[in-house]
Order: structure tokens, then sequence, then C-alpha cells
């Protein structure tokens, strides 16, 4: 049976970082909501205008339409033995459209909850730095580029998310638990929901997470 992992945990945590290292260890495709918003908005369409607006403020895209994105993204061929899925769902209307798109593909969920205390979280979000081309992700103090201000893997140009700036990360914290924190609950309560504490060392968040995920 194909597996969606399912990544949970507030904006800064490492959802982002640790699903590379998942996509890589265990060969399944990641998907991350903010990475195909971000490309949208790069490429001007009319999702990405739509989907700015909300971004910018630190607020969560329509469910309609980050439904309709991540559906179409995981009907595609690579996603047929399942995904890891970054920052999707974040409402419970979106853990429900998730439930009942698997359950057409005959899939399961396995939910995983990567938790650490704000501090962390801003001094993560603060620090963050992007690639322009494919969004591979850097820290300014905890995992730095080989060479300042360039991309390791594909040598384009480091960038920062406007909305990594301290008062729309305050806002997006704000959201995660007004919006997203109810989901963990119910993951919880459906059984087999994965904790796993993400403020330790990048290393040590991968190996808590392939090992919980092996049992
Ligand atoms: P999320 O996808 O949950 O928003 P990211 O994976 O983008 O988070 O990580 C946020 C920032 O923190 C990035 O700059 C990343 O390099 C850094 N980071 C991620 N995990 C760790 C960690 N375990 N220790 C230190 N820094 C980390
Ligand atoms: P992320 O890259 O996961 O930090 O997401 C960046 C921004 O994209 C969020 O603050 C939201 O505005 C938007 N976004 C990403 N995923 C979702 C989602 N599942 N539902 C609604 N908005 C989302």
């Amino acid at each position: 049976m194909a597996t969606y992992i399912v990544l949970l945990g507030p904006p800064g945590v490492g959802k982002g970082t640790q699903s590379g290292m998942l996509a890589r260890k265990i060969g399944l495709v990641h998907i991350s909501s903010g990475d195909l918003f971000r490309e949208n908005i790069k490429n001007q369409t009319e999702l990405g205008k739509l989907a700015k607006s909300f971004i910018d403020k630190g607020e969560l895209v329509p469910d309609d339409v980050t439904i309709a994105m991540i559906r179409e993204r995981i009907s595609k061929p690579d996603c047929k033995n399942g995904a890891i899925l970054d920052g999707f769902p974040r409402t419970p209307v979106q853990a429900d459209a998730l439930k009942k798109t698997l359950a057409e593909f005959s899939g399961q969920v396995k939910a995983v909850y990567i938790t650490a205390e704000e501090a962390v979280l801003i001094e993560r979000t603060s620090g963050r730095w992007l690639c322009r081309k494919q969004g591979h992700v850097y820290h300014e103090k905890f995992n730095l580029p080989k060479q300042a201000g360039v991309c390791d893997v594909d040598g384009s140009e480091l960038y920062q998310r406007d909305d990594d700036k301290k008062e729309t990360v305050a806002n997006r914290i704000r959201v995660y638990f007004e919006q997203t924190l109810p989901l963990v609950e119910h993951y919880r309560q459906i059984g087999g929901l994965i904790e796993i504490n993400g403020a330790q060392d990048v290393e040590q968040v991968t190996k808590d997470l392939l090992s919980a995920l092996k049992r």
C-alpha cells in the first residue's frame, strides 16, 4: 500500500529540511505546499497572485485552492508509491480532503509531529535562506552553504523569504496554533501519531524520524 508521510509542525521547525533527508533515504517524493505556492508566485500564475496575498500576511491560503493544487500534484505518476507531504494538511478541512483523495488511491497516512519551542522557531526562520531555483534550504548559523549566497546543489542565488520577517512569523505561529494544532489532536486520536523533538540537530532529528517510521 502506498504510504503518504504527513509532516506536521510549526513554521521553522524543520519540516522541509527533514523532508529532503527522508526523500533521499527512503526514496519518496517530497511535496511541499509552500514550495508549490512559491513556484506559482515566481511564475506569476493566477494561483500565485492569489496565494501571495495570503502568504505575505502570514495567513493560510484558502482550503479550496490549496486542496486542488495538492490533489493535482499527488495524482502524478511519481506519487503512486506514496509521498512526503510537507505543510499539507494544515486545517481539518484539508485533512478530510486528503483522507478522501488517498482512499481513491488506496493510500495510507503516517502522521509525524515535529515540535520545538517558539524561541527555536524564531531563530530558525530569521536565519533561513532559500535557493531561487529549487528552494533548497540553508541557515546562516546552522546550515551554511559552501560559498556564501550560493546554493551548493544548483548554484543559484540564495534569498530570504519575505514572510520570514519577525512580524509575519509571529502571525504564522499564531495561525498555526489556531488552525493547524487541532489536526495534531485529530491524528493522535486516530492513533499512530509519531512525535519527534525538533529542537535537536538535523542529523539527530533524522535518526529519530527514521527509527520511528520503521517501528
Ligand atoms: P519548516 O519547513 O518547518 O518551515 P525548515 O526545514 O525550512 O522548516 O527549517 C527552518 C530553518 O531552520 C532553515 O534555515 C533550516 O536550515 C534550519 N534548520 C532546520 N532543522 C534544523 C535543526 N534541526 N537544527 C538547526 N537548524 C535547523
Ligand atoms: P511554508 O513554506 O510551509 O512555510 O508555507 C508558506 C506559506 O504558504 C504559509 O504561511 C501559507 O500562507 C501558505 N501555505 C503553505 N501550505 C499551506 C496549506 N496547506 N494551507 C494553506 N496555506 C498554506
